[in-house]
């Protein structure tokens, strides 16, 4: 081991104060020179370091600093030397800020963090800091080092990723994945809590519109605007997101409150209405809104709420401007089941499940048979005979109505060809649903139909649609009825009395039959009114030439009341319950009707 050794010389006198000579003494200071070559080393380290450094004395006066110190502050040495680390106060955090970090130097010795500084020019830098209490052997507080470096562009870099990645450039506002995770979050805690949060999409109306009318930059602007407007209307724990082009997504706390939500609900909704002059044109938007709330009777994952909030909205907006739909959970298992049976139904009809029974109707006084009605069952392969009204609500509105409404119409019309052919003369009367006649083409697809059985004609056949769906579109049924009479097919107006069966419409509609519906014909015994409403049918139907007939005729009591009231055409139990078509030749050779008929109305 290298020893490093001081010489020193030193005189010896002699009593009379003259020089004797020269002693050498020698030291060994290894221990002192490594610890000036460590203090060399540290210097060379701090001064090089990119690190700001800053040491003071207890009483917090500076005694020395680095090169980096003076690059990220703009105080040179000598000018930082004596005075205080306040030259370097931004002001910008108050004195709890202060209070703090002392409480944790003085206690754990030091303290870590980020903090906002002023250099000489005046700029305001954010430094991530470390200050230690150097203390001596015994203990006793020598010096303040701090360390630091700028870490504002670094912190800057970071924001502006986080940004991009969470947060809408135009408006500033989240984007749909941070309003997913803070979804995930309260999702969580309203789990805990008990509490219940709304998710709420704002959609504006038209606002493609206004974008193509005024171009994108005043589109932007309003955008930006009604943003600033909803900013307005959220609690500091709320998130407003900015999911698509003119989408804004809500989440909202405290939706326990009912009546609390409908009024925010309605400030949404001010906040959305917004005026716009653009060059002297007055324009105001509106905004939609879908509702999701959580939680749910059954567990829903975020994706889920958010789903729901997005189909809540989209059925607002079928409804129309300005409007607010909620989420209902009930309606949504109803759809789910309606897939179901769709499903279902499909490959009951592949497989050959449905059937037609027919229903005779009569008229009442002679008995003779006018023709049979053709009603749909399924024959379940466990259930047996399923009457229509256990599916045929479900297919509504589908295509496979028209699939299934396709075979009704074959199917009937082979078996009034088979009658026709055997000598039995029965007109078919055939159900249609809305859809079908909706289809484009129905006339040359009705004649199709028709001419795979040259036998039959006119009058053989006969359509029946329910009143309330004829007049949702009078022009284009009323077109088809028109045509469908030119081929010799009847219609008849099924369950007249339900719907709006006004003198408007049923001028218009040249249906040549109106068909009672069963519930005031059953009624109508007992119920003055059910009464008075047959009586008005019936007057409709004189003035405007059309022919009557009732259903529901239950008992001998129904059909004597409706002959009194001149009404001789009749379906009924009393009469006969749908029948297998097999079953109506036998039928027909049993049948005599009551003889308090014949005679009922004569007199
Ligand atoms: P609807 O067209 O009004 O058919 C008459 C319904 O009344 C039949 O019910 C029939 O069984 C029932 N009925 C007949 N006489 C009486 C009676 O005296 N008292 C009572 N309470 N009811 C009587 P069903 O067969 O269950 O059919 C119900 C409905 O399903 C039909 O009402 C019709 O709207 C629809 N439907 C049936 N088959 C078809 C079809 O092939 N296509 C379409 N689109 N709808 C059909
Ligand atoms: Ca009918
Ligand atoms: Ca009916």
């Amino acid at each position: 081991m290298t020893h490093w050794v001081r010489t020193r010389k030193l005189p010896l006198f002699d009593d009379a104060g003259h020089m004797a000579g020269v002693v050498g003494i020698c030291e060994d200071i290894t221990r002192e020179h490594a610890a000036d070559e460590r203090l060399r080393l540290t210097n060379r380290i701090l001064e090089r370091s990119r690190e700001a450094l800053m040491i003071t004395n207890p009483e917090g006066v500076i005694v020395e600093v680095n090169e980096a110190f003076t690059r990220t502050t703009g105080f040179a040495r000598t000018e930082a030397i004596g005075k205080t680390p306040r030259i370097l106060s931004s002001g910008r955090h108050g004195p709890e800020f202060y209070r703090a970090l002392w409480s944790s130097i003085h206690e754990s010795g030091q303290w870590q963090g980020e903090i906002w500084n002023r250099r000489r020019s005046g700029d305001l830098y954010l430094e991530q800091l470390t200050i230690t209490a150097v203390r001596d052997e015994a203990g006793a507080l020598q010096h303040y080092v701090a360390l630091f470096s700028d870490i504002t562009e670094l912190k800057a870099q970071q924001e502006q990723l986080a940004r991009v990645t969470h947060h809408d450039p135009l408006t500033g506002l989240p984007n749909r994945l941070l309003l997913t995770s803070r979804l995930v979050q309260a999702m969580d805690s309203a789990g805990h809590t008990g509490r219940r949060l709304a998710l709420v999409y704002l959609d504006l109306d038209g606002f493609a519109r206004f974008n193509d009318t005024y171009g994108n930059r005043a589109g932007d602007d309003l955008l930006v605007r009604i943003s600033e407007a909803l900013r307005a209307c959220i609690e500091a724990d709320e998130t407003l997101a900015r999911i698509g082009g003119d989408e804004f997504a809500l989440l909202l706390h405290g939706a326990e409150d009912e009546a609390g939500l409908t009024e925010r609900l309605a400030r949404l909704q001010a906040a959305a209405r917004c005026a716009i002059d653009i060059d002297g044109v007055q324009e105001e938007s509106s905004g939609s809104l879908g509702v999701a709330c959580y939680p749910q009777p059954t567990p829903v994952a975020a994706e889920q709420l958010l789903r729901q909030a997005e189909h809540a909205l989209y059925q607002a907006k079928v409804a129309g401007r300005q409007r607010v739909h909620f989420f209902d959970v009930a309606q949504e298992d109803t759809q789910r089941q309606r897939h179901r049976m769709l499903t279902e139904l499909r490959l009951a009809l592949m497989q050959g499940e449905f059937v037609l029974h027919y229903q005779p109707r009569v008229n009442m006084r002679s008995g003779a048979l006018l023709g049979v009605e053709a009603l749909l069952r399924r024959q379940h392969p466990e259930r047996g005979l399923v009457p229509p009204g256990e599916f045929l609500p479900y297919i509504e509105d589908s295509l496979l109505a028209v699939d299934i409404g396709d075979w009704v119409l074959r199917a009937a019309l082979r078996q009034a060809n088979e009658w026709k052919s055997a000598g039995l003369a029965v007109s078919v009367s055939v159900n249609l649903s809305a859809i079908q006649l909706q289809q484009p083409d129905f006339i040359a697809y009705l004649q199709g139909c028709l001419r795979t059985h040259p036998g039959l004609g006119p009058g053989d056949l006969e359509l029946e649609i329910v009143e309330s769906s004829a007049v949702d579109d009078i022009a284009a049924v009323s077109r088809l009825v028109a045509e469908a009479d030119k081929l010799g097919v009847g219609f008849a107006l099924d369950d007249f009395g339900t719907g709006y069966s006004s003198l408007t419409y049923l001028r218009r509609l040249p249906a040549r039959t109106l068909k009672i519906d069963r519930s005031f014909v059953l009624d109508m015994l007992h119920d003055p009114e059910d009464l008075s409403i047959v009586q008005g049918i019936l007057g409709l139907a004189r003035a405007f030439s059309r022919r009557v007939v009732a259903e529901g005729v239950e008992t001998r009591e129904h059909g004597h009341a409706l002959l009194a009231l001149g009404v001789e055409e009749a379906q009924g139990f009393a009469i006969a319950r749908p029948m297998p078509a097999a079953a109506i030749p036998g039928w027909i050779l049993d049948w005599r009707p009551y003889a308090e008929w014949a005679t009922t109305g004569t007199q």
